[in-house]
């Protein structure tokens, strides 16, 4: 779909890149050409997904464990990007997230925190951070992780909504902020992709996706993955501030 040497030459850092939507970003920018850094917390899990980026693409892979919650990881993530990149890094694609299903009334507020703190501090502190790296690139772009749950809100999921919606107005703020740095910022809004991260939560698995049927409300990481390629190609040069739905048919549409 895309073309070999679309990021050719190019450094991308792509946060909870070890499994889900993470993985399946590594792959698709590295299928593209962009050299990759990937980081999330799981040391071992990283390094056998970076292994199989960098032998699938002939891209380079690296793996950088770290958590998006201590600013010293992040800098750690930074600095190896920026070295990979000779001061430059053209990709920031801020996915990592968590969330877990609780009534306002029961989250307690270290559970608030935990969340807000991974979803949107973490996109913050990658997005702080790279400032400077992204500028250095000469058309430096970000793609941030909101969910349909940051638009909608969803019951027992209060914390998690609150963080998303935060994320895409942090979004829209950088790319008013960073068109002079010739950097555009976009974010996408997926609806249920079948991911570990969904299994564990849902039950729900890839294998339920039926691509003859319009209607499906399911999607594949992949299709998260090609979307965000899409925004960080040239093909998007005039786009930035937006937030992408990406949720197939939506519920009550006919
Ligand atoms: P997942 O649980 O399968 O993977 C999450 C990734 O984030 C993992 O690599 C994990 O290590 C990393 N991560 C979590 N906490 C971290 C931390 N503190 N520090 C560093 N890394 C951390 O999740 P997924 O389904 O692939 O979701 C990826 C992103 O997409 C998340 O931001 C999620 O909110 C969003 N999203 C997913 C869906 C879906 O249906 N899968 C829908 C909407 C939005």
């Amino acid at each position: 779909m895309f073309s070999e040497d679309l990021l050719a030459g190019e450094v991308a850092v792509v946060t909870g890149a070890s499994r889900g939507l993470g993985e399946a970003i590594a792959h698709r920018l590295a299928e593209v050409g962009a050299d990759v850094v990937l980081t999330a917390r799981s040391a071992e899990r990283l390094e056998a997904v970076a292994e199989s980026v960098g032998s699938g693409t002939g891209a380079t892979a690296v793996a950088v464990p770290g958590d998006v919650r201590e600013m010293e990881d992040v800098s750690r993530v930074v600095d190896r990007a920026t070295e990979l990149g000779d001061g430059a890094v053209d990709v920031l694609v801020a996915n990592a997230g968590a969330n877990f299903h609780s009534p306002i009334a029961e989250i307690s507020e270290n559970g608030w925190g935990t969340i807000v703190d991974i979803n949107l501090h973490g996109t913050f502190r990658y997005c702080h951070a790279l400032a400077d790296a992204l500028t250095a690139a000469d058309g430096g772009r970000v793609v941030t992780m909101s969910s349909v749950v940051g638009r909608d809100g969803a019951a027992e999921s209060a914390h998690y909504a609150a963080s998303k919606s935060g994320i895409e107005a942090l979004t829209r703020s950088l790319a008013s902020e960073w068109a002079e740095r010739n950097v555009r910022g976009n974010c996408v809004r997926p609806g249920l992709v079948a991911t570990p991260g969904v299994e564990e939560n849902r039950g729900v698995t890839a294998e339920r996706i039926d691509r003859s049927d319009v209607d499906r409300t399911l999607g594949h990481p992949d299709e998260i993955a090609d979307l965000v390629t899409f925004l960080v190609s040239p093909g998007a040069s005039y786009v930035t501030g937006q937030t992408y739905t990406a949720e197939g048919v939506p519920e009550g549409a006919d």
